[in-house]
């Protein structure tokens, strides 16, 4: 399918191709919806195979940001950009900053924040050449913890709804992933008394949860299959498919990892397995509303970014209520929570105000 259709299929309003000769730049800024406001999204930056791949990923991606900007009742709408480079080996100041330059030329229809394959620093140099970045270091700097922290809160909900209780002590939850999230995600649940399975392609990790939290480790290929309450994937997408889903012994998937579902059936696949599945964009919301909350009027407060983020915990149960009624997977129901959203805060550009 060409660009155009693509665009009209997803609903796109807008994708621009930057390039720069002097430091090869080669970007792809993608806004999708700014029915709530300006687009927020991180700029990845992968050496994508081929050009094809970074177009679909960036239209991907920024439609996923309409969806969790809108659950997360942000006011801003959905984008992401690209930067189609090895982000170990050709990454640089020029770079970074001709980037920036293209960012500002959108006039804040696209605010930019810090993504895989792009730090909090590198954020200081796409700064130096524009007014419309989030995620500063000296705002609300690196936003694992607080993700780590609404996907917590999202646990407890999960609990809540499937154990009638939301308390964690003794439940085995399985994490795969110790990164900036999972580690983080690990000590909250260690402290609630829950006992940890783990994983990570990184041995030295593994070691550490099993001497920091008492985990029991295992190899990355096994974490699907063991016999435990929670599933937190806190790695990388599309783990939740037709080989894993058979494996799955537990009975909650609930973690950070972006676009975890390799297909939207599969989210079906999860139900009719009893298994209650917390939608990606919902649970791992924590990261935005942490970066958004440098746009309040009195500036940046890590007390407020935490307190918004604890409603993740309602608005899970909302999206299972939601699930509930339709009798429709939690999947569908938490892009219905973010069209009403859409929809209501939309219909609000009817109202003629003067300037
Ligand atoms: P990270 O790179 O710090 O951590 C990922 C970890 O997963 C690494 O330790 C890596 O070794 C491990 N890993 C990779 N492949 C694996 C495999 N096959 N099996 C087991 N472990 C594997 O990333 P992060 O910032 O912690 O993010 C984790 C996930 O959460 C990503 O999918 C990310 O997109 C998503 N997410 C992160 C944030 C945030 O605030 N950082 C916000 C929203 C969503």
């Amino acid at each position: 399918m060409g660009i155009f259709g693509q665009m009209e299929q997803y609903g796109h309003e807008q994708l621009v191709f930057c390039y720069d000769r002097s430091t090869g730049l080669r970007a792809i800024i993608a806004i999708h919806d700014t029915t709530l406001g300006p687009a927020l999204g991180g700029v990845r930056m992968w050496k994508y195979e081929r050009e094809d791949d970074a177009v679909t990923d960036v239209l991907r991606l920024s439609r996923g940001m309409t969806y969790k900007n809108a659950a997360m009742g942000l006011n801003l709408g959905g984008g992401k950009a690209v930067i189609w480079a090895d982000p170990r080996t050709e990454k640089s100041e020029a770079l970074l900053r001709a980037f920036g330059k293209f960012v500002q030329s959108l006039g804040g229809r696209y605010i930019t924040a810090e993504d895989v394959g792009t730090t909090v620093e590198d954020l200081t140099y796409v700064q130096m050449e524009t007014r419309h970045a989030a995620g500063r270091a000296e705002a609300s700097g690196d936003p694992s913890p607080v993700t780590a922290y609404g996907v917590f809160e999202g646990i407890k909900a999960c609990a809540r709804q499937v154990f009638g209780s939301e308390d964690l002590k003794d439940k085995k939850v399985a994490v795969q992933g110790l990164g900036k999230v999972g580690w983080a995600l690990c000590g909250h649940l260690h402290e609630a008394g829950a006992r940890l399975i783990v994983t990570d392609i990184h041995p030295e990790l593994v070691d550490r949860a099993v001497r920091e939290f008492g985990a029991t480790p295992v190899a990355p290929a096994e974490i699907y299959g063991v016999a435990c309450d929670i599933f937190a994937p806190c790695a990388m997408g599309a783990v939740l498919n037709d080989e894993t889903i058979p494996q799955l012994k537990c009975r909650i998937v609930a973690g950070s990892a972006n676009n975890q579902l390799k297909e939207p059936r599969h989210a079906d696949m999860l139900r009719e397995r009893s298994i209650l599945y917390a939608p990606d964009f919902v649970i791992n919301g924590g990261g935005v509303v942490n970066v958004a909350e440098e746009f309040h009027p009195v500036g940046y407060s890590r007390e407020r970014a935490l307190a918004r983020v604890a409603t993740i915990y309602d608005k899970l149960l909302r999206v299972f209520q939601i699930a509930e009624e339709r009798n429709i997977s939690t999947a569908q129901a938490a892009e219905v929570l973010a069209e009403e959203r859409l929809q209501r805060i939309g219909q609000l550009s009817r109202l003629y105000v003067a300037e």
